[in-house]
């Protein structure tokens, strides 16, 4: 369960950047996924331009969104299943209480699902008195342990074997080991029995096909097909934006997601849920549930200037290659969302102002939109949400920054737009550099509120004299 609030981002970004253990995880995952990733993408059979075209379906998806939702109903009702509509996170928590009250559900077994997370899901579940159990590894590990999933696709990137096998022996019960076929098979054999007796499946979902009705998830464990088809209530939660208009541009952006999520050419597991068990069919629910969510999309769908965000397929390549998630890791973005996409969708989705650190934590070096298989523009979206911050925008709920920080910024270019003015700030800066404590020629300390940048790293002193001096000198010296 996350505690961190996107408040506490600067806080927990300066302890994680001191972890040796999560800098070691952050730095193997990086250069494992990121180069698969690249490799694959430059190796993609119908070339370069399937990541623009994915974009495009994922787009026009979303410019159609009442569309092609209506349509995803439809076909799910004519499916067999069940359609919800939810407003908000509360509204959404409440359907599946109100699923898993009517079916007397007291055990419930889960597949990844981010949507859940920022819902808050499984913690109303439990307030009932109901056994939530995730059983993707990484977000059984992290749910044993008490903690938030630090990767979008890899939640226990941040524990070691060694953690795990202590996790296992205190919680599980089993014999300690530091062996990962042990430690999975353990965690097998827990699972199994949750499995076995539980009474409702919950899973997410990568994409819905509105062509067809079903839900489409991607695994590399097989859980997700257990939580699905084992019991008898599946309630499946999708974010209103998860949708593609017909099963072509589904596989197209499968394809890409698993390349982005794990560089994979596809995941293991892909599974086409269409509603509960036809009554020839084998196994498979009864009852077969969908929540689509909105808690805040429809603010994002309505802003032209951030409605690319909702293309968004939360594979999770922007992390694998972000400098900054690569040092501060997930912990510190505060919520389900971390690295770049967390950065733009934290403070879209939850507001601008608690989310501000985030926005303003990442280098704008365009690495994420690289990565991205559908090149999602997350640098313009990030910039447009720091002139939100530094301007304010009652549209978003923004409150413009503090007077102090306003009057600091007006003087700062006020000083760069008069040549006299900062040839004379220079001249004063030069001078009052010499007290500054120094080593090996550079500045080891800035004064407040300039100390930041001096704690952790050295500063190189201004020039004796600057290049307009020097020019000028140049110019006499050679009678010009
Ligand atoms: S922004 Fe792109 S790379 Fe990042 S999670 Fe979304 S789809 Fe994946």
């Amino acid at each position: 369960m996350n505690t961190v609030t996107p408040k506490e981002y600067k806080k927990v970004a300066a302890r994680s950047v001191t972890d040796p253990v999560l800098q070691k995880a952050l730095g193997s995952l990086q250069e494992r996924l990121g180069p698969a990733t690249r490799r694959l993408y430059e190796n993609l059979p119908e070339g370069h331009k399937l990541r623009p075209i994915a974009h495009g379906y994922r787009r026009k998806a979303i410019d159609n969104l009442d569309v092609v939702l209506a349509r995803l109903v439809e076909n799910v009702e004519k499916n067999g299943g069940q359609v919800h509509f939810a407003a908000t996170d509360t509204e959404a928590t409440q359907i599946c209480l109100d699923i898993a009250r009517s079916h007397l559900v007291k055990r419930v077994v889960k597949g990844k699902s981010m949507v859940t997370e920022e819902i808050g899901l499984n913690q109303v579940l439990e307030a009932e008195g109901i056994e939530v159990t995730e059983t993707d590894l990484g977000e059984f590990i992290v749910q044993l342990a008490e903690e938030a999933p630090t990767h979008i696709v890899a939640p226990a990137i941040h524990k070691t074997r060694k953690e795990v096998g202590q996790l296992f022996a205190e919680k599980l019960g089993t014999a300690y080991t530091e062996d990962p076929p042990t430690l999975t098979w353990d965690a097998r054999k827990a699972l199994r029995e949750k499995f076995l007796t539980a009474d409702m499946g919950i899973s997410g979902c990568n994409l819905a096909c509105a062509e067809t009705g079903h839900i489409t998830t991607v695994s590399n464990e097989g859980n997700i097909r257990m939580a699905t088809t084992l019991p008898k209530v599946h309630v499946a939660f999708m974010g209103m934006e998860r949708i593609v208009a017909n099963l072509e541009e589904q596989q197209s952006i499968l394809r890409l997601m698993s390349m982005g999520a794990a560089g994979q050419q596809i995941g293991g597991y892909v599974s086409y849920i269409g509603g509960p068990a036809k009554a020839d069919h084998p196994d498979g629910p009864e009852e077969f549930h969908l929540v689509i969510v909105d808690n805040g999309r429809s603010k994002i769908l309505a802003d032209e200037e951030f409605r690319e965000m909702l293309c968004c397929i939360r594979c999770g390549a922007c992390l694998n290659i972000c400098p900054v998630y690569g040092k501060i890791g997930g912990a510190a973005y505060g919520s389900a969302y971390s690295g770049p996409v967390g950065a733009v969708v934290t403070p879209l989705l939850f507001g601008v102002n608690d989310g501000a650190d985030l926005c303003m934590g990442e280098t704008l070096c365009g690495a994420c939109k690289q990565a991205c298989p559908l090149e999602i523009d997350l640098p313009r979206m990030l910039l447009a949400l720091r002139n939100k911050v530094a301007e304010g925008d009652p549209e978003w709920g923004a409150e413009p920054k503090s007077t102090v920080e306003q009057v600091a910024f007006s003087g700062w270019a006020l000083l760069n737009r008069n040549r006299v003015v900062y040839e004379w700030s220079l001249k004063v800066a030069r001078l009052a550099q010499k007290m500054l404590p120094k080593k090996d020629g550079m500045i080891t300390k800035l004064p407040a509120p300039f100390d930041g940048w001096t704690k952790g790293r050295d500063i190189q002193p201004l020039a004796g004299k600057t290049f307009m001096q020097s020019w000028k000198e140049r110019k006499q010296r050679r009678g010009e």
